[in-house]
């Protein structure tokens, strides 16, 4: 491994730690613990552990290792540690470093999990929780004018993809004395540059973009040398929270295609866009590569792309919206989202179905909006597909 790789290269090869065999894939080292040639060696082992010493999976195993320092390179960040899921990510780091008293400012617009943690779990030992529109810098300084350990957003939010300015918030919340954690899923790590933007802290949710097919739940959690082995490390052992090695391969496997995935699916979403644009029946395409998106300029500063997501509000409502994905041939109804398929879903019925109507309304999840998570399919058979759903979505309508 050379430092001067391109993240092209450090994709493929990074990390890479070879059995005696010399096996030319990643191996899959399902095993729970290690075994000590003597009593001694174990002893060495668990005082002092090398950087090429294992003794736990729940504290770390050889696949796991290998996905973390290959993400981390990817990310230009100087460690990982990888989670269970994309929430135990988020969790984690939030937990991992929080304490009764504390004050976290967070932007309004997040996953509905991720507002779950923040308000009803660290709510309920003692952590203050602000809650701002994370694309007004006023309220971020307005919030953090009253000091806050950590801040916390989804650089793009699900599903209304509003997008926050991750260098401006990061300077105001280290002015705070914050540690910036950024939820940058939707921007994945091919587009995400959010530790070079000043944030501290990147979570994951790999299950997204990184798996990528669809196969495993997985989450990582990037940031500092120091921050990841005296805070998040010690925190995620004990807890139990790690990711198992078949997974660890699983993401190790997807990150070597990542950016040739997200490439695809990222021109997909945005020749998707372009075409519906415009097209009767739909109220507005949301789109951040589109130039009418409010934070265009900002978004292609911050991520060079609009990302693989569109979000379509049919101007027929419910109905319109069921029609259209019960006429789809190609896109696939779920909830599921960075995947090599197409993916459609309907956020006020499915993700956001336990939210008030008030609540919807104001995270703008209108009953006629559609997340579409663009696949690698062709295009201009995509295009036709939402074509056959915008049309079964006029008759609906009448
Ligand atoms: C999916 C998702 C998560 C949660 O990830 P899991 O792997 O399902 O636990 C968190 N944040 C965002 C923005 C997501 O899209």
């Amino acid at each position: 491994m050379d430092e001067k790789w391109s993240v092209r290269t450090k994709a493929v090869h990074g990390g890479i730690r070879r059995s005696q065999y010399g096996e030319l894939s990643e191996a899959i080292f399902l095993t729970q613990s290690f075994a000590y040639p003597s009593a001694a060696a174990a002893e060495a082992r668990f005082e002092s552990p090398g950087p090429e010493d294992f003794v736990y999976a729940r504290y770390n195993n050889p696949t796991v290792r290998m996905f973390e320092e290959r993400i981390a390179l990817i990310e230009g960040a100087e460690a990982a540690f990888a989670t269970a899921s994309g929430m135990a990510a988020v969790s984690g780091a939030l937990l991992a470093m929080l304490k009764a008293g504390d004050r976290v400012v967070a932007a309004r617009a997040l996953f509905g999990s991720c507002l779950y943690v923040l308000e009803n779990v660290l709510g309920r030992f003692g952590v203050e929780i602000v809650l701002v529109d994370g694309t007004d810098l006023d309220q971020w300084r307005e919030a953090l004018a009253g000091g806050a350990q950590a801040v916390f957003f989804e650089a793009v939010s699900n599903p209304t993809l509003e997008v926050v300015d991750i260098a401006a918030v990061s300077e105001l919340a280290h002015a705070a004395g914050a540690v910036v954690i950024v939820d940058n899923v939707f921007a994945s790590p091919v587009f995400s540059r959010a530790i070079a933007q000043g944030a501290d802290v990147v979570a994951y949710s790999t299950t997204k973009h990184i798996d990528g097919q669809g196969r495993s739940l997985g989450g990582v959690i990037l940031g500092r040398r120091e921050f990841i082995h005296d805070v998040v490390e010690p925190y995620m052992k004990h807890t139990g929270g790690a990711m198992n090695p078949f997974t660890a391969w699983i993401m190790l496997k997807g990150l070597e295609t990542l950016d040739l995935r997200v490439r695809r699916q990222a021109e997909n979403a945005l020749a998707l866009a372009e075409a519906l644009q415009g097209q009767p029946g739909l109220a507005r395409v949301v789109y951040p590569g589109l130039a009418d998106h409010p934070q265009h300029d900002l978004t292609m500063a911050q991520m060079g792309s609009g990302g693989t997501i569109v979000t379509l509000d049919l101007a027929g409502g419910k109905a319109a919206a069921f029609a259209f994905l019960d006429a789809l041939k190609i896109a696939t109804i779920s909830n599921n989202l960075g995947d090599a398929k197409t993916i459609v879903t309907h956020p006020a019925t499915t993700t956001h179905q336990r939210l008030s109507d008030g609540e919807r309304e104001r995270m703008g999840i209108t009953p006629g909006l559609l997340r579409l998570s663009a696949g690698i399919e062709d295009a201009a058979d995509l295009i036709e597909d939402m074509r056959t759903g915008l049309a079964a979505a006029r008759n609906a309508a009448g």
